[in-house]
């Protein structure tokens, strides 16, 4: 029996067939069980954000394991307290900010839903979110993904919200007073790596304000450092009154919290929200010590520049399957002339590299955010070459099927 077998079996079909098994992972590295070494560029989607089995994560989960690992949200713990107050520096609360945490991303954003629900009450039912956005796989974080396909098997979906395109012109036509929350993705991710227009979340922001509705950014993909600062957000320059986090924040260990601003932070009260695992003292001490590690390492300044190094040499790649990149910082969509980014990817395997397609035209990098020369370097020649695999069978494909000479 073979691994694809067991898992075949056994997993949950939810998920397409595993690609690889690993069994081992170091720095940007990764293992499979013949000893076979590939460089990885997705760095679980963009959780690992110091790489595989640093340090750093490895002592803290140690030390804390070994200390205190959960008490229940009955009692506080150091860590906790630690990360909470960490976590509001780095956004930006200020005072007023408040922390509630999760263990996922989709479990902040469940918390995020129930925060625009106790803002809007019975006068402001409406809830809006981008069409292509993703925020989660849960009933409500569903509700709130403007994925038809996603959520047609599970309809129908709780009540309220509403889609629209992220364009400053549908945010000025959808807002009024009964809008509760404004949900936004600052660089849609999972949809491959899509900006929003310029001046969009200042927009959002000044038009939320006005109608008295929250603006919620799903910082779930581009927290942490990921875009070249803490969050993305902090490019606009604008103050959210909710932020969601996850992914890397906890560099490979599961955690994630809602983060709010203002008047925002007393909306919830004793008995409204809660989470068993939520803010337990293993995670958060782990949370901490890779957020206190990009930070003395300088890794927000090193995504920035990384990011910009990166993107100059994908442009130097001479290949006609390249139409340039988007996204920020380490956040990398390579945007491809033709749909074959599922090959690529297969390509990419083949000569021991990890990389994504979240859609057809599209690859996305995120790599560790301590990510440097050495791996860059190799990158681009393992990526160079694995586009000349797919341009070499795409020629032969032609050449079948009589179309060329
Ligand atoms: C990954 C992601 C989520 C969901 O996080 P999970 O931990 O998978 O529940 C939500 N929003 C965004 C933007 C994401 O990238």
């Amino acid at each position: 029996m073979s691994w694809q077998d067991d898992a075949g079996r056994d997993l949950v079909r939810s998920f397409g067939p595993r690609m690889e098994m690993f069994v081992r992972g170091e720095g940007a590295y990764l293992w499979d069980a013949d000893g076979r070494r590939y460089l990885d560029f997705l760095a679980g989607i963009a959780v690992n954000s110091l790489g595989h089995a640093h340090p750093v994560f490895v002592e803290a989960i140690a030390a804390q394991a070994a200390t205190l690992a959960h008490v229940s949200n009955y009692f506080a713990t150091p860590p906790q307290l630690e990360l909470a107050a960490r976590l509001k520096r780095i956004a930006g609360t200020g005072e007023s900010g408040r922390v509630y945490f999760g263990n996922s991303g989709a479990e902040a954003n469940e918390a995020a839903f129930k925060l625009a629900r106790l803002h809007g009450g019975v006068e402001r039912p409406r809830i809006l979110a981008l069409t292509d956005a993703f925020h989660g796989r849960t009933m409500g974080t569903l509700a709130l993904t403007g994925k038809p396909y996603m959520q047609e098997p599970f309809l129908p979906m709780t009540p309220g919200v509403e889609f629209i395109d992220s364009t400053i012109e549908a945010l000025e036509a959808a807002l009024d007073d009964r809008v509760a929350a404004l949900f936004v993705e600052p660089i849609k991710g999972e949809a491959g790596v899509i900006d929003l227009p310029d001046g969009y979340l200042r927009a959002a922001r000044a038009l939320t304000a006005e109608h008295g509705a929250l603006l919620i950014i799903d910082e779930i993909q581009t927290g942490a450092g990921r875009t070249g600062e803490w969050f993305a957000f902090q490019h606009a320059g604008i103050t959210p009154d909710a932020i969601t986090v996850a992914k890397g924040i906890g560099g490979g260990f599961p955690i994630g919290a809602l983060i709010t601003f203002g008047a925002a932070s007393e909306l919830f009260y004793p008995g409204t929200h809660g989470s068993t695992f939520g803010g337990n003292a293993l995670g958060t001490a782990v949370s901490s010590a890779v957020l206190g590690e990009i930070e003395d390492e300088g890794l927000v300044q090193n995504s920035a520049d990384r990011g910009r190094q990166l993107r100059a040499a994908i442009a130097a790649i001479d290949s006609p399957l390249i139409d340039g990149c988007r996204g920020q910082g380490l956040l990398i969509g390579i945007a491809l002339r033709l749909p074959v980014a599922k090959a690529i990817v297969s390509a990419a395997q083949e000569h021991g590299l990890i990389v994504n397609a979240p859609n057809d035209e599209t690859i996305r990098l995120v790599p560790a955010l301590n990510v440097g020369d050495v791996e860059i370097d190799e990158f681009i020649a393992l990526f160079t070459a694995s586009l000349r695999t797919v341009q070499d069978a795409l020629v032969l494909d032609v050449d079948a099927e009589g179309v060329t000479a």
